[in-house]
């Protein structure tokens, strides 16, 4: 099987829309119906935090009968999130996917700044074969261990691995060793 060559810029989408945590989740949810996309990433001092997406409110506010002008996306945001390099190859996107149970992931550049976010049916359209490629392989549980990205809990240093510590905590390699 061949495998495709095409890496996350050529595929990602480019436009940036991100809220504030503090921004209701109607505000999400009109940004999203504005700009016809499906998700939005959460942002605090310029990096991102979190994600919302249509699903998200759908199960958490939708459902419940949540009030989605009370609700902030604080609160309903998936956090921390996966992140991933513009010129990383699709499959590393795909493998990240699929191991982290998610269907996008945020794209971010060398300063840690977000230029858009990559879905999984983004990578389908262009290569279909890629996940029969990867369904091949075997998961590694070890995985999830540091591939978060986000704010260190600790020393609130950005980091793109983020380690659970065995309170809970999202902690930064060297405050985890401490
Ligand atoms: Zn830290």
């Amino acid at each position: 099987m061949k495998m495709p060559k095409l890496s996350v810029k050529e595929v990602q989408s480019h436009d940036v829309y991100w809220l504030d945590p503090t921004a209701t989740v109607l505000e999400a949810a009109k940004l999203m119906s504005d700009k016809n996309i499906s998700s939005v990433t959460i942002e605090e001092e310029g990096r991102p935090i979190g994600i919302i997406t249509e699903r998200d409110i759908v199960q958490r506010i939708v459902a419940l009968k949540k009030d989605p002008q009370k609700v902030t996306c604080k609160d309903i945001m998936t956090s921390p999130m996966l992140t991933i390099r513009p010129d990383a190859p699709l499959v590393d996107a795909m493998q990240k996917m699929i191991r982290g149970n998610v269907k996008r992931l945020v794209v971010i550049d060398d300063s840690f700044r977000s230029m858009g976010m990559i879905s999984y049916s983004d990578i389908l359209k262009v290569s279909p074969d890629l996940l029969e490629i990867l369904s091949i392989e075997v998961c590694s549980d070890e995985f999830l261990a540091d591939s978060f990205s986000g704010y260190c809990a600790r020393c609130n240093e950005w980091t793109e691995h983020l380690h659970e510590s065995e309170d809970g905590e999202f902690l930064c390699k060297s405050c985890l060793q401490l």
